[in-house]
């Protein structure tokens, strides 16, 4: 009985990470940062305050298997950009193969889409392969981590799997936004207003208006009056129209370029172009069992991002970045970290694992384990030319182009904000990072996040 037990243990674990986007593959390239001893904790692990030891690299190295119907790593916060600016396309899609810590022995990038998991037999059933060719797969795994972010209509998300068809929709998209005079975006959430703002910035002739059901932009988010009414008015300055309390009813074609627009007050708009942004966008997790998700189908973890322990197997089972179920505001700077606190969480298992000669996954002890911390209502913007940025914890805010600046850079974060926490966070890089860091927060009272 204890020879079987210790060769369960010493077999390779399989991770399996569902969505490699920022949740995913932070989970992913920190684990194997752990793994090879690169890894550094740049924050604080522990939501509540302390740092944790470094975690021990399991003498085993575990397989990771990313699946993602996608064939790189898209950058969504550059969205607005990708799809207002041919010269931002060739930029937010990082192919699989160009991330170079990711072509080694035991990682593997599955093309697929996740359709049923069963925690109690630790499968996971996929689809993969070319549309109209899709063949149902199955994969067992020891640990799972869901990453698979929201389901956002198109544009404010592309709809391309692979990255020569997102560069040739996005540049059809361009060339059809040049050609439309007004444009309407739908919902005055963030998504909206980046939108929106993006597009004004970028075609400044155009008649481009923000509608949103509530009295103030940014209603859902945590946010105070303040600051929704100076986003507000930064929208504004750049030239969008903001109609406020006017919630939409439909939207129909006149079979013209035209469409109309019917609001709930009576009355109607036309715009050649209507964009959706409403925050109502559905966590993509239908692949799980309810017991897992709260009523709008987000999945319930605790503070470690292991799933609740009713769950069969819930030590093994992980949520991070947009899926989870959470008060807080939605962002990649969120997802990213919580990423961070998974690999921390799955390493000091696989030791625990290896310690005890089990392969029974199981929390050795909670004190022991990261925990993300409770999310925080920081947000940050790009507005068109400004950025605008709220500090949930003291309630601080700034905003206008050198906000922009100094925050997402001229590509939207996409070096300065993302790339670089994500790729470049390896005990190697953390002496760099924090210089970088401390004088940002010094010159500039940068928030943290
Ligand atoms: C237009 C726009 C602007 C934004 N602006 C900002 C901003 O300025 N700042 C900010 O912090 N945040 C911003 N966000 C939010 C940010 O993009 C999200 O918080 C972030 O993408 C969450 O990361 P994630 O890894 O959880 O999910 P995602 O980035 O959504 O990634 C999910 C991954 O899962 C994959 N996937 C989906 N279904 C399956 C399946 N069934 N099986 C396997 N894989 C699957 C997808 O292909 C994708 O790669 C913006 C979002 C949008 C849309």
């Amino acid at each position: 009985m204890a020879s079987a037990l210790v060769s369960t243990a010493l077999r390779d674990q399989h991770v399996v990470i569902l969505g490699g986007a920022y949740a995913g593959l932070s989970t992913a390239l920190n684990l194997l940062r752990i793994c090879d001893g690169t890894f550094s904790y740049f924050l604080k692990a522990d939501g509540r305050g302390h740092n944790l030891p470094l975690p021990r690299s399991p003498r085993n190295k575990p397989r990771i298997t990313i699946l993602d119907p996608r064939d790189g790593f898209y950058h969504a916060v550059g969205t607005p950009m990708a799809h207002t600016s041919k010269s931002y396309i060739s930029k937010p899609w990082l192919q699989w193969d160009q991330i170079p810590e990711l072509k080694r022995g035991g990682v593997s990038v599955v093309r697929g889409k996740a359709i049923k998991a069963d925690p109690e037999a630790k499968t996971l059933v996929y689809l993969s392969g070319e549309p109209g060719e899709l063949q149902q797969r199955s994969l067992d795994y020891d640990y799972l981590v869901v990453a698979t972010g929201l389901r956002r209509p198109w544009p404010t998300v592309p709809m391309a799997t692979t990255k020569a068809e997102f560069s040739a929709q996005a540049a059809r998209y361009i060339e059809h936004l040049q050609s439309r005079n007004s444009i309407a975006v739908i919902g005055g959430g963030a998504v909206g207003i980046e939108m929106a703002a993006e597009i004004k910035h970028q075609y400044p002739l155009k008649d481009v208006t923000l509608i949103h059901s509530r009295s103030s932009l940014l209603s859902s988010e945590p946010v105070s009056m303040e600051f929704r009414d100076t986003v507000h008015k930064v929208v504004q300055s750049g030239g969008v129209n903001v109609l406020l309390n006017n919630r939409v009813l439909n939207v129909t074609s006149d079979g013209n370029s035209s469409k109309t627009i019917t609001l709930e007050s009576g009355g109607s708009l036309s715009a050649d172009e209507v964009i959706w942004a409403t925050s109502s966008a559905a966590p993509i997790t239908e692949f799980l069992p309810n017991e897992a998700l709260d009523q709008e189908g987000f999945v319930n973890v605790l503070p470690t991002t292991q799933f609740q322990p009713t769950i069969p197997n819930s030590a093994a089972h992980f949520a991070v970045g947009d899926v989870i179920s959470t008060p807080g505001i939605r962002l990649a700077p969120g997802a990213i970290r919580m990423g961070k606190i998974t690999a921390t969480n799955i390493a000091q298992m696989l030791v625990a694992c290896e310690d005890s000669a089990s392969d029974t996954p199981s929390v050795s002890s909670d004190q022991a384990q990261a925990h993300a911390k409770p999310p925080k209502s920081n947000l940050k913007l790009v507005i068109g030319v400004s950025g605008a940025a709220y500090d949930g914890n003291t309630g601080d805010m700034m905003w206008g182009p050198e906000v922009k600046q100094r925050i997402f850079g001229d590509d939207m974060g996409l070096t300065r904000e993302f790339f670089f926490f994500l790729f470049l966070s390896t005990r190697l890089h953390s002496r760099a990072i924090l210089t970088i860091a401390k004088v940002h927060w010094e010159r500039w009272g940068y928030f943290r996040t």
